[in-house]
């Protein structure tokens, strides 16, 4: 494949370009305009010598009569006498003179010679002699070959460096231009290469508005990506430390059971705990199977028109109290419709429901409430709480909860979760054009307030 020309190398050889045509459209003007200035001077001196020798010629006694100043080749211009019929009578014609150039009176005229040309002017001059006669002035074209070829000359000389200099100052120019952009190209390579996200592009002072534009954009993509980059190394590793303790469980009651697992009671004991790890270990890589899918699909996201109330309501009533005497009182809103995924959305519902059930206090209260509210801009909202008066949560931990993995007491709530539900619920509710908030006050109880775009 060819490789793409740099914008230096176009800009230059566009200058140089310029620079040269404009250099050739001077020199032919200036070749006009001196042909031109030379062919009016010639014509000049020609007109002024012909003219002045008319009265230098007379006719006495029939034949013609010169004046002692008439000189036959005066202003390089040669002067010749011709009778009525168009015989050279006097004069000489100058080499390579075509002669058999017709006479015209008082017309000012160049004629081509084999070498040379000729600018020509003739008048016919009535007199005694043969009722008159021809005179005609034949002026050599001055050397205008000559003048063209020192202006050639000059110019030949001059062009090469005028072209070499061009490119230079164009190459300088245009290095000087872009010289921001490489500088950016080469500070983001760098820290690609040197895969430090840390690092932010800093241009020299008095860079241009654009450039410094430029910069703020990339250095705003390398934030966005050391922002990303952190999350999901955090990611990967508390996903790997989470699979890691059910797995040394696993092992460790693997091989006591081999070392010292005498009767059927140890065996069974040991099978039950490293089920109970087995099934966290399942529950988990499902977990993470479904954010990734979460992530992966956005554009994959179902996106019908959907009975929230009816979602919402249905869920409830199949809602399993888990063994826990917590009451659950529904007041849902009818018709409120929108438009999404049924699927997760459902697990929107299912996970809050599942959390106030799990943090609940025995003999306590779940209170789901389905509205719609008039939204402030264009359309309504439909607006989902779900509230509890279990544990609650201690302020400080209370904007950490949607992180991955977030517990606020892992060890007070082990075989309560993975900490990654409600990072889930935000991720869905945000997929879907809605928001999340949570209230909460420890001992007191929690609420958490979905917000979405209702149809
Ligand atoms: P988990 O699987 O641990 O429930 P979540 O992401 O659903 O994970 O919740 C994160 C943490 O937020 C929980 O571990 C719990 O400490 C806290 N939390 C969530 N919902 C409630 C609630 N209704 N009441 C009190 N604490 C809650």
């Amino acid at each position: 494949m060819r490789r793409p020309l740099s914008t230096k190398f176009k800009l230059t050889l566009w200058f140089t370009c310029f620079m040269s045509l404009l250099a050739a459209v001077c020199l032919g003007l200036i070749l006009i305009i001196s042909s031109r200035v030379a062919q009016s001077q010639a014509f000049n001196v020609l007109s002024m010598t012909v003219r002045g020798n008319i009265s230098k010629i007379s006719s006495v006694d029939g034949s013609l009569s010169l004046a002692g100043d008439f000189s036959f080749y005066s202003n390089d211009v040669y002067m010749l006498i011709y009778s009525r019929e168009g015989a050279l009578l006097s004069g000489q014609t100058p080499p390579s003179f075509p002669v058999n150039t017709e006479l015209e009176n008082g017309v000012s005229r160049f004629v081509p010679g084999e070498a040379d040309g000729f600018y020509v002017l003739d008048f016919w001059v009535p007199s005694g002699w043969e009722e008159g006669f021809w005179l005609r002035g034949v002026l050599r074209s001055p050397d205008r070959d000559q003048a063209v070829d020192q202006i050639f000359l000059i110019f030949s000389v001059i062009l090469p460096f005028f072209i070499l200099t061009a490119a230079i100052g164009g190459y300088f120019i245009a290095k000087r231009a872009l010289s921001p952009i490489s500088y950016i190209s080469g500070a983001a390579g760098s820290i690609s290469e040197g895969r430090d996200l840390t690092q932010r592009i800093s241009l020299p002072r008095g860079s241009d508005l654009e450039m410094q534009r430029l910069a703020d954009a990339f250095n705003h993509m390398f934030a966005r990506l050391e922002q990303a980059f952190e999350a999901e190394k955090q990611f990967t590793s508390d996903a790997s430390h989470e699979l890691r303790t059910p797995t040394s469980v696993i092992l460790a009651q693997c091989s006591f059971v081999e070392k010292h697992g005498d009767d059927l009671e140890e065996y069974r004991e040991a099978i039950d705990v490293i089920h109970r790890q087995a099934r966290k270990m399942s529950q988990l890589t499902q977990s993470l199977l479904d954010m990734t899918r979460l992530d992966l699909g956005t554009r994959q996201l179902a996106r019908e028109d959907l009975d929230l109330s009816a979602m919402t309501r249905d869920i409830c009533e199949e809602q399993d109290t888990g063994g826990r005497s917590i009451s659950l009182e529904a007041s849902v809103e009818e018709g409120i419709h929108m438009e999404g995924d049924a699927f997760q959305l459902s697990r929107v519902i299912i996970n809050l429901l599942e959390n106030a059930r799990k943090y609940g206090r025995e003999g306590g209260h779940i209170r789901v409430r389905l509205s719609r509210q008039a939204s402030r801009e264009d359309g309504s909202l439909a607006v989902l709480t779900v509230e509890d008066d279990g544990i609650g949560i201690p302020a400080e931990h209370l904007d950490k909860i949607w992180q991955r993995f977030y517990q606020v007491n892992p060890s007070r709530q082990a075989g309560a979760g993975l900490g990654l539900g409600l990072s889930m619920v935000r991720q869905i509710v945000l997929l879907h054009g809605g928001t999340i908030e949570a209230e909460s006050e420890e001992g007191k109880g929690s609420r958490f307030t979905v917000k979405f775009p209702a149809l």
